[in-house]
């Protein structure tokens, strides 16, 4: 059982979902309102995409990865068409978000011929040994060693300030001036990359302030550092655009996604390139790949899913639904003071619990080697109204299904509101 210690009750056992709902082996019903580990964007039980793998799996599941094929040619030609790169763009296929970093790492070491590669300590980027080490190391217990030439900046937080500071302005600039220190003593001519997540996800749900990631962009166009955006989370719909990119207004070199893409139907990622770049390779070695790169199975799911989010306009969906979460979320921050701060924007939101609202020190310390009780009450109580999220520590978040209804989510809010009662009374 990942993420958990093997002698404790896991929750729920899942054994059929619908639409915004998990099913449990009992018959209760569960609103997901973090989509899984938001990446089941499309609800459960989407019946085009499931009839795609259906029609898919009768036909070919597998061919060669480095062989040409239908499906995924016209897959890879619908992906360019969303990205944020009007020159195009070329992709390379895997089957999990940090199988795709630990690509993109290797892909930009190759276009650059550069060794180094910085990413944020609040971070997310996987589990594989190359994205572990790309991910903050405040996630890790074990004794990890990272690979080397992965070095780490300090990322804007304006809710915790680590450029001490209030001003969302102050706090960009100062972040920004950081990370060129860091940048000049690496020695940019070592660096190859950049990697960040545009909106953080699990790792702190951070926004970052305007122009934060412009300068970062404006860094990279001075020092031919390539910028890699992990969009695992935040592609497909989830900020209400196809790529954070494109509602951040900051465009990168190369951009890793996994996820919604497939509404985790079937485990599908990548890595896209723009053009400029991937057409680099092409009198030259690509020398990255795997057995399931570009899975047939994995891509017809992202076909049929990328069919459906267009033609429901759920990439605009997310809009509407922060709109929602905005007033919603806000209302609970109004009413429970251990709400210190809502986060987000689309439909990626998370509450962020305090001890004290005062010094916004939060409820439960990162790091403590056992679940907290109270965290592990309010999830059971929210269990016990029919709702069920993720969080880590005293983060909780909240990103429900593109496809939710306004009277699915109201239940949901009703259930935090219920479930946060619980926890007003833990406070110092
Ligand atoms: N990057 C981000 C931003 C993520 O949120 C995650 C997973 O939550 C990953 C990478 C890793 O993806 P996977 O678990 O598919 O390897």
């Amino acid at each position: 059982m990942p993420w958990s210690r093997q002698d404790r009750d896991s929750g729920p056992r899942i054994t059929g979902a619908s639409g915004g709902f998990l099913h449990d082996e009992d018959g209760g019903r569960l609103l997901d309102l973090a989509s899984g580990f938001v990446c089941v964007s499309l609800g459960h039980g989407q019946p085009d995409v499931i009839d795609a793998i259906c029609r898919q799996a009768r036909r070919l599941c597998w061919a060669p990865s480095s062989a040409g094929n239908d499906v995924r040619d016209t897959y890879a030609q619908r992906l360019a068409a969303i990205a944020p790169w009007p020159e195009g763009a070329r992709v390379h296929f895997g089957c999990g978000g940090g199988e795709s970093n630990d690509d993109a790492v290797r892909i930009a070491r190759q276009l650059t011929g550069r060794p180094k590669v910085l990413s944020a300590y609040r971070s997310y980027h996987g589990a594989t040994v190359g994205a572990g080490g790309l991910t903050g190391v405040d996630r890790w217990r074990d004794p990890l060693p990272a690979p080397s030439g992965l070095v780490k900046f300090t990322a804007p937080f304006p809710y915790r300030s680590p450029f001490h500071t209030d001003d969302p302005a102050t706090e960009a600039a100062r972040a920004l001036e950081h990370l060129r220190t860091i940048v000049s003593h690496e020695g940019a001519a070592n660096i190859a990359a950049i990697v960040v997540e545009p909106v953080s996800g699990s790792s702190g749900l951070v926004v970052p302030p305007d122009g934060y990631l412009q300068g970062v962009r404006e860094l990279c166009d001075e020092t031919g550092i390539l910028l890699v955006f992990d969009e695992v989370m935040t592609g497909f719909g989830r900020v209400g655009t196809p790529f954070a990119a494109t509602r951040l207004g900051v465009a990168p070199d190369l951009l890793t996604f996994a996820k919604g893409a497939s509404s985790s139907y079937v485990p599908l990622s990548g890595v896209l390139v723009r053009e400029g770049l991937a057409a680099r390779f092409d009198d030259r070695l690509f020398d990255v790949g795997h057995t399931h790169a570009g899975h047939v199975l994995a891509v017809a799911a992202g076909l049929a899913a990328l069919d459906v989010y267009e033609r429901d306009g759920l990439f605009e969906r997310a809009s509407e639904i922060e709109r929602w979460l905005r007033v919603g979320l806000g209302e609970l921050a109004a009413r429970h003071p251990v709400v210190g701060d809502v986060r987000g924007l689309g439909a990626l939101f998370a509450l962020d619990l305090v001890a004290d609202p005062e010094t916004r020190a939060p409820l439960v310390a990162w790091h403590e080697p056992e679940p907290s009780a109270a965290m592990a009450r309010f999830h059971a109580a929210l269990r016990a109204r029919g709702v069920h999220t993720y969080g880590r520590y005293h983060l909780v978040m909240v990103a429900p299904p593109l496809t939710i209804s306004r009277d699915e989510l109201a239940f949901g809010l009703d259930a935090l509101d219920a479930a946060l009662d619980g926890l007003d009374d833990v406070m110092a």
